[in-house]
């Protein structure tokens, strides 16, 4: 079983020709809504690879609110421990894409809402998971006091550290699974991972920062892990790529699931290059990510 502590979102996405300037109006085309959020998405993709999920995050009591819910309800993630916060917008992400390239202001609303207390108002779930996975689009507060009780009930950390900040090393120390990709692993080290090479470095010092197992996703390249130990590469499928939207957070979830399910390492850092490379052969966040029929038809490759 995996509980996900993280961010809901919508994203509003729209075309535009250029950038509005401040005061200006102009049209653009295509509007849609879709569901987001990297806590979202992560607990879409491992329900849809077969987990069983539950959610912790807040939304706000409006219409985007109950469409986020729903969302998670139609695709079996167990929403009793999402909280609705009233007075408040839930997050939203309004992007506008020009030339296949994207500007984005991000609201947090109500996911900045999600305190300690309530991470320990569901402390049942998360005493009966195998595996928690956070990421750092909510308060640190509350990402510390997950950290906490998973630790107390024997559970695997998973921190997604995206979007990348500074992170205190008693939390870095505590940490089972860490998932940067390229730049946040850079934000988080100084260390540039533009090779593989420079990857294993940059895992070699988050492994000496206590994190057991750093990975460190480097898109078409695949992944790094190890521990302090020792360092391997893992390379991904190659795949016709569409959209990588999502692409490294189906990674951590396929890693979770993987865990949650008493695979090794090495086993889920593969489960998770296989879900993340379908990811990116689709269109779309949550829309992409993959079924174990899909995986099981690239494996066979
Ligand atoms: P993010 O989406 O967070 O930027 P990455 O780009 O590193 O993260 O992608 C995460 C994972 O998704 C990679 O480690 C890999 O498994 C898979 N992936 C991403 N891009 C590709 C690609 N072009 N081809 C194959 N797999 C990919």
């Amino acid at each position: 079983r995996i509980t996900v502590v993280g961010s809901l979102n919508i994203d509003m996405v729209v075309t535009t020709p250029r950038l509005p300037v401040l005061g200006e109006t102009i049209l653009g085309s295509g509007f849609m809504t879709t569901p987001g959020g990297k806590g979202a998405n992560q607990a879409v993709a491992a329900a849809r690879l077969g987990g069983n999920v539950s959610m912790i995050g807040c939304t706000g009591d409006d219409i985007f609110g109950n469409s986020l819910l729903s969302n998670l309800a139609v695709n079996h993630v167990d929403i009793e421990h999402v909280k609705v916060i009233p007075s408040v917008s839930s997050g939203v992400a309004m992007i506008m894409v020009k030339d296949g390239d994207n500007s984005i202001i991000v609201d947090p609303g109500a996911n900045f809402m999600l305190t300690p207390e309530m991470i320990d108002s569901a402390e049942e779930e998360i005493k009966r998971s195998d595996v928690v996975v956070i990421q750092l689009e909510i308060p640190l507060p509350a990402v510390e006091r997950a950290v906490d009780l998973a630790k107390k009930h024997g559970a695997i950390v998973l921190l997604n550290p995206a979007p990348a900040r500074e992170l205190p090393d008693v939390l870095l120390s505590r940490i089972d699974i860490f998932t940067p990709n390229e730049s946040e692993c850079e934000t988080l080290t100084g260390m540039k991972a533009d090779s593989i090479g420079a990857a294993k470095d940059a895992a070699v010092f988050l492994a000496s920062k206590g994190i057991t197992h750093p990975i460190i996703t480097l898109g078409g390249s695949g992944a790094v892990y190890g521990n302090a130990g020792k360092i391997f590469h893992r390379p991904a499928p190659e795949v016709e790529v569409v959209d990588t939207t999502a692409a490294g957070d189906c990674f951590s979830a396929a890693v979770a699931l993987a865990l949650s399910r008493g695979k090794n390492i090495a086993e889920a850092v593969e489960f998770g290059n296989i879900a993340g490379a379908l990811t990116v052969t689709r269109k779309g966040a949550q829309a992409s990510l993959p079924t174990p029929s899909q995986i099981a038809a690239l494996e066979e490759k």
